[in-house]
């Protein structure tokens, strides 16, 4: 989609720290990080959010979690623990409508969020 901001980082029209890509998917750096470890993980297909999703999207968003799970792993936040987050419209504070799972890590983490 020509004005989304993930799909010109997807077609390296903008720069972004990318720390995982695959033919279905693509992970990157939050620019604005709220935690030691804040990455997004999103679809080089453009959704522009959870509510836009059909039964044929399930196999590639089980392959977000999956992702952000390995990421986790691999940063080793996995056994402390870390966060997935899909923010969805206005009243949870979605801004960039192209879905994206936010991994968050690396320290402790409040719960319930503001
Ligand atoms: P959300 O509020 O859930 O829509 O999250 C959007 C996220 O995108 C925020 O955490 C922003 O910091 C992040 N973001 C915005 N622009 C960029 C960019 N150019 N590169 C990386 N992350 C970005
Ligand atoms: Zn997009």
């Amino acid at each position: 989609m020509v004005d989304c901001l993930f799909c010109k980082i997807i077609n390296r029209g903008i720069p972004a720290s990318i720390v995982y890509e695959d033919e279905r998917v693509l992970a990157f750096n939050d620019i604005n990080p709220q935690a030691p470890t804040h990455i997004l993980v999103v679809p080089k297909r453009h959704v522009a959010s959870l509510n836009d999703l059909s039964v044929e999207d399930d196999q590639l968003v089980g392959e977000l979690v999956r992702r952000a799970a390995a990421i986790a792993n691999e940063r080793g936040i996995s056994a402390g623990g870390f966060r997935t987050v899909f923010n969805t419209n206005r009243d949870a504070g979605q801004t960039v409508f192209h879905i994206h799972l936010h991994l968050l890590g690396g320290r402790s983490l409040q719960w319930p969020p503001g």
